[in-house]
């Protein structure tokens, strides 16, 4: 299955980001041993455990609800936060960024799904952040693009819509606010069930779990 998608993304110029939440190690390195590289996990306890046993060029993902008071654990040596989904955690993760001495890539997280269990933003809160006096500020950190889950459904017509939406506002922000900055280009977007979808809707990235690792249990 790993070769079978990867080739498939390759040819479409988009990046795979292996969901190894709930997995071992060993399901990490034996797919790190097929070449694959950027991997993501939604808890910050179970990432730091692994990126410790783990080889360290590995891209470590971060694709959960993030806490504020758990940015510091990961800010050494996060590749990608996928979940930015408020202001207060923008500035906390540019703080610990700043403390470390680096700059931390992130993606703003948008609620486009039906469901209102799922985290994210509105556009209207994003063009706020992104127009307070602070932001200008934040040396630290890195808007690189934009991230949404669809509703869980089997209505493809429904999560096409909802991956639009997110193009949708990606486009416009990248008008409105990153026309002149390359690095605003990641629609992060699309899963097990839903990659096609998305890749078709326009996704840079897709973060797939469940088909290159198996089903999760939780028990
Ligand atoms: C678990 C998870 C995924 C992967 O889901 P699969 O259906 O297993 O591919 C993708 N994105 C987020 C934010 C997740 O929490």
């Amino acid at each position: 299955m790993y070769e079978q998608i990867t080739a498939e993304l390759k040819q479409k110029n988009v990046c795979l980001v292996a969901v190894s939440k709930t997995k071992p190690p060993e399901d990490i390195r034996a797919m790190y041993q097929k070449g694959q590289r950027d991997f993501g996990e939604n808890k910050v306890q179970e990432l730091t455990e692994k990126a410790e046993l783990l080889p360290k060029d590995i891209r470590w993902h971060f694709i959960g609800h993030l806490q504020r008071n758990k940015v510091k654990y990961i800010a050494p040596f996060i590749h990608l936060i996928h979940s930015v989904d408020s202001f207060r955690l923008l500035r906390e993760i540019n703080k610990q960024a700043r403390k470390q001495d680096r700059v931390i890539d992130v993606l703003l997280q948008f609620h486009i799904a039906r469901e209102s269990s799922k985290y994210g933003l509105s556009k209207e809160e994003a063009v706020d952040m992104l127009q307070h006096p602070d932001f200008a500020t934040m040396d630290h950190i890195r808007i690189i693009g934009v991230m949404g889950m669809a509703t869980f459904t089997d209505d493809l017509e429904q999560v096409r819509g909802e991956f639009a939406s997110l193009h949708a506002i990606f486009s416009q922000l990248k008008e409105d606010f990153f026309e002149d900055a390359p690095h605003f280009r990641e629609i992060s977007m699309g899963m097990s069930g839903d990659y096609h979808t998305a890749i078709e809707q326009g996704s840079t990235m897709v973060r797939i779990g469940t088909l290159l690792f198996g089903a999760r249990d939780y028990a």
